[in-house]
């Protein structure tokens, strides 16, 4: 699970694909809300923007993070063979590398978002 630190302050937030944050983060240190700049990116914790602050430092606009923001953010770069992860790389073939996705998603150690990524990075491989 990534987690990223508030653009102005030390709390951390926990950057969750489960809406409402992700459950194994407890604690004061986490943000369970947190809003994003369309402008400059910044991730500002509730605390340092209340719902009633829409605008950025920047001039931006704050917003609540949608499914297709975290996913960018959780794989911030995932459109080439380059950015499969080792285990996945080393392979040579098309399909060692999917049996070998296919066995990590079976073993459960790959989130629902990182394997359907990997699989269309596979999907659109040579
Ligand atoms: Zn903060
Ligand atoms: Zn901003």
């Amino acid at each position: 699970m990534p987690v990223f630190g508030c653009s102005n302050c030390s709390s951390l937030i926990s950057l969750s694909l489960i809406p409402g944050g992700n459950p194994a983060a407890e604690g004061d240190e986490f943000a369970r809300n947190w809003r994003i700049c369309d402008r400059c990116g910044s991730l500002l914790c509730e605390e340092c923007a209340p719902a009633s602050e829409t605008q950025c430092n920047c001039g931006g606009l704050l917003n609540e993070p949608d499914s297709d923001t975290r996913m960018k953010l959780y794989f911030p770069k995932c459109e080439s063979l380059e950015d499969l992860p080792p285990s996945l790389r080393r392979l040579t073939t098309k399909r060692e590398r999917m049996e070998k996705l296919n066995e990590q998603w079976e073993r459960g150690i790959l989130a629902r978002g990182e394997y359907d990524a990997y699989k269309s990075i596979l999907e659109a491989s040579a």
